[in-house]
C-alpha cells in the first residue's frame, strides 16, 4: 500500500515531544510546542481563508502534550496542557511536519 510509509508503528510521549517510529523505519520527534502551533482545527486556522490564527509564537513555551488518542486508523487527537483538544493530526500531516522540521 502506497500510503503505508505514513503509518506509525510506535507513537510515544517523551519529554521532548511526540516520538514516532514509522513503517519505513524512519524515526522522528515532534516537539510539543511545534505540534500545538501547527494545529489545524477551526480555532487555529480560519476555515474559509485558511489563514493561521494560532501559530507557534502564540503558544506558551512550556506547553506539553498531555495525552493523545488514535482516531480511526489515520490520525491522532491531542490534548495539550492548555486544554486545547480539537486538533486532529492525520499521520500524513505528522509526517509532513517531520519533514518541515528538518528543512
Ligand atoms: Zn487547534
Amino acid at each position: 500500500m502506497a500510503e503505508g510509509k505514513y503509518e506509525p508503528v510506535v507513537i510515544d510521549l517523551t519529554p521532548d515531544g511526540l516520538y514516532i517510529k514509522w513503517q519505513d523505519g524512519y524515526e522522528s520527534i515532534l516537539p510539543h510546542r511545534y505540534l500545538r502551533g501547527n494545529c489545524g482545527c477551526a480555532q487555529c486556522v480560519d476555515e474559509i481563508t485558511h489563514v493561521r490564527k494560532v501559530g507557534i509564537s502564540d503558544v506558551a513555551s512550556n506547553i506539553v502534550v498531555e495525552e493523545f488518542m488514535e482516531i480511526g486508523r489515520y490520525a491522532i487527537g491531542i490534548l495539550f496542557s492548555d486544554l486545547h483538544e480539537t486538533g486532529i493530526y492525520p499521520y500524513k500531516m505528522l509526517r509532513d511536519l517531520t519533514t518541515r522540521l528538518e528543512d
